[in-house]
């Protein structure tokens, strides 16, 4: 069993009273070795200054504990979205937040920020790519920080974008910072948008060939409660949907991508979290029915 250069966690909570000093005891809770979190709620913008995060507690638990802080990730507030100029209202604020959410990011430690490309609520796919490499270029020649940007792959739920490996590639190739931009592949998102996570091989020789593994930069490894092309979006725990453990696991221990955090997002199962189970099937490499 190899598990060396696995960096597996899940995302965490970050509340009072200890919020980043929490998070950290949570992942560590879990036996992870990495962790993705929000830096407010992920549904708005609403953030707490920096100052009362305990953000150099959990720093310094990090440290002790000997987890890489270059492998934790943060996710942007999903109500972002760049996609679109149909009101101006949403896209300069969009802008603005993940400015914020940049400079934030910096600030506590991580050097990734999970990113959804947005929604092109009806504009069309050319003119949603327009919008995301502007807003892109904008941002990121203000925000002063070397935190990259993982644009996420999407399920393709309604005008959704990025929700094909050329549709990344065609932004990353756009910006003036492509250096700056890479991509989150999220398992359920792509099975769900018809990409056949049990060819886990050919899906990645397709990654590389259109954008290039080494814009790989987070994994999100979830199972799927729908079946391949449903466009829905609702992740399962590990084992118990249509991807299945064995197909996740080839996933999780791939060669290619050693050293890439991997986060599940699954879900609670009766109001508990299944991840501390879930991250020691992945390094025992077996499945346990647990549910
Ligand atoms: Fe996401
Ligand atoms: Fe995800
Ligand atoms: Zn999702």
């Amino acid at each position: 069993m190899d598990n060396e250069n696995l960096y597996i966690g899940c995302h965490v909570s970050m509340s009072g009273p200890e919020y980043y000093l929490g998070s950290v005891k949570e992942a560590l809770s879990y036996e992870a070795n990495t962790f993705m979190f929000y830096t407010g709620a992920p549904q708005n913008t609403i953030r707490l200054p920096l100052e009362r995060l305990r953000i150099d507690e959990g720093r310094a638990l990090i440290k002790q504990s000997g987890l890489d802080e270059s492998k934790i990730v943060v996710h942007a507030p999903y109500i972002i979205n760049i996609a679109n100029q149909l009101n101006v209202d949403t896209y300069e604020l969009g802008k603005k937040h993940l400015l914020s959410e940049l400079k934030r990011t910096y600030a506590f430690g991580p050097k990734i920020l999970v990113l959804h490309p947005g929604s092109h609520v009806g504009t069309g796919e050319e003119n949603g790519l327009e919008s995301i490499v502007k807003a892109l270029d904008e941002v990121l020649d203000q925000d002063g920080t070397d935190v990259k940007i993982a644009l996420e792959t999407m399920a393709g739920k309604g005008s959704e974008m990025g929700t094909s490996f050329e549709q990344l590639k065609q932004i990353i190739s756009s910006i003036k910072h492509p250096e700056r931009v890479g991509v989150c592949l999220d398992t359920c998102h792509i099975n769900d948008n018809n990409m056949d996570v049990a060819n886990f091989d050919e899906v990645l020789s397709n990654f590389d060939k259109v954008i290039g593994l080494d814009k790989l930069l987070v994994v999100h490894v979830n199972d799927s409660k729908n079946p391949l092309g449903a466009h829905k979006d609702r992740h399962e725990n590990i084992g118990y949907g249509y991807l299945g453990f064995e197909t996740l696991n080839k996933v999780v221990h791939h060669p290619l991508l050693k050293g890439i955090p991997m986060i599940l997002e699954t879900p609670y199962y009766e109001g508990n979290p299944p991840y501390k189970k879930e991250i020691e099937m992945f390094r025992k490499q077996v499945f346990e029915d647990w549910r």
